[in-house]
């Protein structure tokens, strides 16, 4: 029999294991339907694989090692002898790890699995395409539909990814050696992130952004303190300037920009990573068979439920929209299961926390102090800076600060801003406040344990009322 020739039915049918899609199949299992997952790259999809995780380990080793050598004023003298190869392994052991676990869950919550990638063939049904060994197609028909495609690297005219000189972000980190040297274009976090592994580990870093500044998407008073830290590393920066070719020269390349004078620019180097923005994937899915049309920049427009212009289908994650972040699909992917199982779920944007992993690192979730007044609130702003917290000191990471938005009249709390030592984590209690409808005394009567870093969320709640302990008051 020709492979073609199968054709299979299911309930509800997720293109993509990514965290968005994953998610929905195990939450759809959950809830007795019927689930089949199509994935044709790796379970996990970006964020596990090529993205979050290997990021965030690499992260971890770059600044184990990077402390344990800068650390002469607590007394520690150390020589450093880092073997990448080994770091790598380490990071790529963590992955599968975790990887091995989505196939598990998935099974265990019943999901059928199926290898290949899907493409519509009408609004009921896909192809999905066996590449390479036993290549061929299957059809599989669907009731409901779940797209979680994901997005992948923009590639900017002139650097073509090859894999040996011009990198994205996933080429960067499968890397078998620190490069001597790297041109990263674009200081967005992806950008920034790396340049700090690589720079910690001995690499000579130039970034160089199109727009005046790191983190353009943060707050000036955020990207501070990671902008003066990466100075410190001997990050070299160029703003104002965008990226036109590169050609190869000696046993390196040669990157040429262009500020908005047309002043050329020259920037040598071993290697250059393009880091400038993702795209969804949504072209390779035949959209146009399933009656499903995209925007100009490829996302599929969803409603609140998650549902696309055709109610049986379904876009989560990436491939619907900024931002661009894996809890976010997955907070889709498990209100598309839910809704598809009939029960009341509904998507909320409100407490959307991001962070950034940078050193040091930025958390952010609900709106800023402008973002407040513009919706028609009167802000107050509490603020706590680290170098007044005994835990920040003791750690030795006390740059940075707590910021606090909430409404004056009411107390509510609408938003949080934080850059500093483990940034990614405190904010998480700030977006509970804003779930729960809590206010500054809210936050502020919780006793924080002493001496922990979450203390500062509670002092810069008291600041906001006027009565922080230990620091001076608005
Ligand atoms: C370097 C880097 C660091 C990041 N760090 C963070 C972070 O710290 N925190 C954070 O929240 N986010 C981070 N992100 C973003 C995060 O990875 C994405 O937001 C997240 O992966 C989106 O999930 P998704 O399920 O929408 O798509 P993806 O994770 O991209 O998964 C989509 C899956 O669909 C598969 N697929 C595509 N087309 C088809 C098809 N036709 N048929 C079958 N399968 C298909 C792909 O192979 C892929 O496995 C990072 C991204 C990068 C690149």
């Amino acid at each position: 029999m020709v492979v073609g020739d199968i054709s299979t039915g299911t309930e509800v049918l997720v293109i993509g294991a990514g965290p968005g899609g994953y998610v929905a199949a195990i939450r759809a299992g959950q809830l007795g339907l019927d689930v089949t997952l199509v994935e044709k790259d790796a379970y996990g999809g970006t964020c596990l694989n090529y993205g979050c995780i290997p990021s965030k380990a690499m992260i971890t080793a770059s600044d184990l090692a990077y402390d344990a050598s800068h650390a002469e004023d607590m007394g520690i003298y150390t020589k450093l002898d880092v073997n990448y190869g080994e770091m790598v392994e380490w990071k790529d052991g963590v992955v599968s790890q975790l990887t091995g676990g989505v196939e598990k869950l998935c099974k265990a919550n019943g999901v059928t699995l199926m290898e290949g990638r899907a493409e519509f063939a009408d609004e009921n049904s896909v192809r999905v395409v066996h590449e390479g060994e036993g290549q061929g197609s299957e059809t599989v028909e669907f009731e409901q539909a779940i797209i979680s495609t994901g997005s992948r690297p923009i590639e900017i005219p002139g650097f073509e990814f090859d894999g040996e000189h011009v990198l994205d972000s996933r080429q960067a980190l499968a890397m078998e050696d620190v490069p001597e040297s790297i041109v990263i274009v674009g200081a967005g976090y992806i950008g920034m992130e790396l340049a700090g592994v690589l720079a910690k580990l001995g690499s000579d870093v130039t970034v160089v952004e199109m727009l005046d500044s790191v983190l353009p998407a943060y707050e000036d008073d955020l990207a501070r303190p990671v902008k003066k830290k990466a100075d410190e590393l001997g990050i070299d920066f160029h703003f104002g300037q965008a990226a036109k070719e590169w050609e190869e020269s000696g046993d390196g390349i040669t990157v040429m920009t262009e500020d908005e004078d047309g002043e050329v620019s020259e920037f040598g180097a071993e290697k250059v990573l393009v880091a400038v923005g993702r795209q969804p994937v949504t072209d390779t899915l035949n959209l146009e068979d399933a009656g499903i049309e995209t925007d100009e920049m490829g996302f599929i427009e969803t409603d609140d439920r998650a549902r696309t212009e055709k109610d049986h289908i379904y876009a989560i994650g990436d491939v619907a929209g900024e931002p661009m972040l894996a809890h976010k699909a997955s907070k889709e992917g498990q209100v598309a299961a839910e809704v598809i199982a009939g029960e009341p779920s509904a998507l909320d944007y409100q407490a959307m926390p991001a962070a950034v992993f940078t050193d040091p690192e930025i958390g952010t979730v609900g709106l800023t102090e402008d973002e407040a007044e513009e919706q028609g609130f009167e802000p107050v702003v509490g603020r706590f800076p680290f170098q007044a917290s005994g835990r920040a000191l003791t750690t030795g990471h006390s740059e940075g600060f707590v910021r606090i938005v909430a409404d004056e009249p009411s107390g509510f709390v609408l938003g949080a801003q934080i850059v500093g030592p483990e940034a990614s984590e405190l904010v998480a209690e700030l977006g509970l406040a804003i779930e729960m409808g809590a206010t500054l005394e809210d936050v502020a009567a919780t006793v924080h344990t002493h001496p922990t870093l979450s203390e500062a969320v509670m002092e810069c709640a008291e600041n906001a009322l006027g009565h922080a302990i230990h620091t001076l008051n608005r």
